[in-house]
């Protein structure tokens, strides 16, 4: 994906107020990420590890999703298989909740989906980073495919949350 600011990314959550969307925290190091590998940007709250962040470039206009991990360590299964990547990673998938946009997430609305606990999915795709033994499939589809079937699962969540 191209590379977003910070200015961007704050600008680009659908899921939250613009009062928290200014406040809460974006990685410093934005312009040390790599960029070209990656399908989406996901970061942890350094401050408060239950709040993790995605942002994303759909369609052409950067988007960007507040998460909570509800219960960090219960909510985690050693063995399960992110939704994002198909990946097993060997650190865990994390049940991630996203309060919906507009008038069904302030009536409390969420929608929940299991992603890679430490939201490197496009490094474990791209085998950028080692998930663990046994963590990826064996599967004769290209790198491409599997990017672009990454994509398309991150885009249906996205829609999820803002439909
Ligand atoms: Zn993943």
């Amino acid at each position: 994906m191209e590379p977003l600011t910070e200015q961007q990314i704050r600008a680009a959550f659908v899921n939250c107020t613009k009062g928290e969307s200014k406040r809460l925290s974006v990685p410093r190091d934005l312009a040390e990420r790599p960029w070209s590998d990656l399908d989406y940007l996901g970061w942890r709250d350094p401050q408060a590890p239950d709040r993790a962040y995605l942002a994303t470039v759909l369609d052409g206009r950067p988007t960007a999703l507040a998460l909570r991990c509800p219960s960090p360590t219960a909510a985690q299964r050693p063995r399960g298989m992110c939704s994002i990547c198909l990946t097993t990673p060997a650190g865990g998938v994390s049940l991630m909740v996203a309060r919906r946009a507009g008038k069904p997430g302030q009536q409390g609305n969420t929608v929940g989906t299991y992603i890679c606990s430490d939201l490197a999915c496009s490094l474990y795709v791209r085998g950028r980073k080692d998930a663990g033994p046994g963590a990826r499939l064996q599967e004769s589809i290209t790198l491409e495919e599997k990017i672009q079937r990454t994509v398309a699962h991150l885009a249906a969540f996205v829609a999820k949350v803002t439909s």
